[in-house]
């Protein structure tokens, strides 16, 4: 048990029914240079740095409280005092600004990074529209294409960093309405026939139309999407792609597959990595970030599923999803 206070990243210490010291852990060693001998068993109160500070023992509760360490340094901390078997109290020391994890500190700072972004780049992006080719000699004409097409590279990655980090955030808290996924379907398609049109592929649709799906119709749009705009990205001119939603046992699967190039299987593993892509060139040729799988596997996990891919290099590729029993249900 106190092995396990030694691996949290506050500071803990035990004291008894007097406020004497119990026990303290590594942390505490470490950033008051305190020893076994002179502090087991002295009252809090009087052991340095706490001597110095008004401390809140006689109630549970936070108080914050700033400490000289041995280094020096004088550090502000949260003092928690909560009640233990037999009147004994646990303090717990935490630093406000190391309560989170690193892992969610990077998230904040990537979420809060590309929040900052989007005003400076709407602005560009305005006054980009603003300048008229006409207005100018023509030599300005391709810097003038080409930094409005960056221009929409940056906001998708900023787009689609946001919905990530919303993502991460909303966790288990995925809304909980009835999604029409053939209808979501049928809308996804119709967004992507253009290019497809364009690249001269056919689409296909197989769809269940009685089986619907407790969930969030926005996420899953997002999610469906980006299966269908990869398949018709990345399948070559002329190819084929076929969208299925069908009840297979218990469960319903949802699946994207295309004749394209296929995915060698060393790739796959990292396919939704952030920022991954297989083919850099073709992805950033064809408008991508590299972050849509990572949203996709992150809706399916809100889901309760996972992105599965079947894939060799030349024999296309189907992606899939199969979504538990619980969460499914039938029109009317
Ligand atoms: P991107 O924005 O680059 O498309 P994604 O995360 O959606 O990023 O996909 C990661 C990479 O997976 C792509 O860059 C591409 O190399 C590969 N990929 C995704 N879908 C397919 C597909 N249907 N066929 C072949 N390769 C694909």
């Amino acid at each position: 048990m106190l092995d396990l206070f030694n691996a949290l990243p506050e500071m803990i210490l035990l004291l008894d029914d007097q406020f004497r010291v119990t026990w303290f852990d590594r942390l505490m060693r470490h950033s008051f240079g305190w020893k076994r001998k002179k502090t087991l068993g002295k009252p809090l109160d009087q052991l340095y740095p706490f001597s110095e500070v008004d401390l809140p023992l006689g109630r549970d509760g936070n108080a914050p409280i700033c400490l000289h360490m041995r280094s020096g340094a004088i550090r502000c901390f949260h003092v928690e005092l909560i009640s233990y078997r037999n009147k004994q109290k646990i303090v717990r020391l935490s630093e406000p600004g190391q309560q989170l994890k690193p892992e969610t500190q990077q998230r904040e700072f990537v979420a809060n990074a590309s929040h900052e972004l989007r005003t400076p780049l709407a602005i560009l992006g305005g006054y980009l529209e603003q300048i008229s080719v006409d207005d100018h000699a023509t030599v300005w004409s391709r810097p003038l294409e080409v930094m409005t097409l960056q221009k929409e590279r940056m906001q998708q990655i900023i787009d689609d960093m946001l919905q990530l980090s919303g993502l991460e955030q909303a966790g288990e808290r995925v809304r909980q309405e009835t999604v029409d996924v053939p209808e979501l379907l049928d809308e996804c398609l119709q967004t992507h026939a253009i290019l497809a049109k364009k690249r001269d592929q056919k689409l296909t649709l197989k769809l269940d139309r009685q089986l619907l799906l407790r969930g969030s119709t926005q996420m899953l749009r997002s999610a469906f999407s980006n299966l269908i705009i990869n398949a018709v990205k990345y399948t070559q001119k002329g190819g084929a792609i076929t969208v299925r939603w069908e009840q297979d046992g218990a469960v319903a699967q949802l699946s994207v597959q295309d004749n394209g190039p296929g995915i060698p299987k060393a790739a796959q593993k990292r396919l939704t990595e952030r920022f991954y892509r297989v083919d850099k060139g073709r992805s950033r040729e064809m408008g991508g970030t590299g972050l849509g799988l990572s949203i996709v596997q992150g809706v399916l996990q809100a889901h309760g599923t996972l992105l599965e891919i079947e894939s060799g290099k030349g024999s296309g590729s189907c992606f899939y999803a199969q979504f538990p029993a619980n969460l499914l249900l039938s029109r009317g």
